[in-house]
């Protein structure tokens, strides 16, 4: 299994090349972005924050005093904006009052210990915390997300109805625990399910991993 989670690596980096996520300039940014992301597109997650930019709202300590109104508005081009803009009130006020607002505070300690502390959060799921984890902190964790399961399914190594932890382990399992090449197997996923693994009408035909795909020629 190593080989072949490897070996899928290396091809993708070769036709996708070095991503270098998360795209933010601050650790804190990649939080927000984070929570922000859930169920919509990139592109709206990029409004949001350039809206709590201009407003000098992307702090921990103006999360928490802003109305909750103020917030909502900001980050409207995220979608589901009123469950979010709680979301990041919820995050941001835990890391004020439990680390004094320091991030360096929160993850600060071993994987575990902080996974399971943004884990009680509400609204901060499994994918949202590894992604932070990997991200914004640089710990060795996989993300696992609809496009990882979405490939690795039909390539024929998961049946697509593992629960998250048991994908992740799968990846944790067989691949060297090594934060960078967590952060870039997990951005050439998404790539690859952007751009070509689509939900609906993949590009086999031009897909680096057709040789290996359970999927290729027996679609449906
Ligand atoms: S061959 Fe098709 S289904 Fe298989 S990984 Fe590539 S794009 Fe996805």
């Amino acid at each position: 299994m190593r080989k072949t989670l490897v070996g899928i690596y290396e091809r993708l980096l070769k036709v996708y090349g070095q991503l270098h996520w998360w795209p933010a300039k601050s650790p804190f940014e990649v939080i927000v972005g984070a929570i922000l992301t859930q169920n919509t597109a990139w592109s709206n997650v990029e409004k949001a924050i350039r809206n709590l930019e201009v407003a000098q709202a992307l702090s921990p300590a103006m999360l928490v005093d802003l109305p909750l109104a103020e917030v909502e508005r900001l980050i409207q081009p995220s979608g589901y904006f009123r469950q979010k803009a709680q979301r990041l009130r919820i995050f941001a006020r835990h890391l004020m009052e439990r680390h004094g607002g320091s991030l360096v505070r929160l993850l600060d300690g071993p994987l575990d210990d902080v996974r399971k502390e943004l884990l009680e959060l509400k609204g901060i799921g499994p994918e949202t915390a590894d992604s932070i984890l990997l991200y914004a902190a640089h710990f060795p964790t996989f993300v696992v997300d609809a496009y990882t399961v979405r490939i690795f399914s039909r390539l024929g190594i998961l049946d697509g109805k593992e629960k998250y932890g048991e994908v992740r382990d799968l990846f944790l399992a067989h691949l060297p625990h090594d934060s960078f090449l967590f952060n870039e197997y997990h951005a050439l996923i998404v790539e690859h399910g952007k751009t070509c693994c689509r939900k609906k009408k993949p590009l086999c035909n031009a897909c680096s991993l057709s040789d290996i795909c359970f999927y290729y020629g027996h679609p449906g």
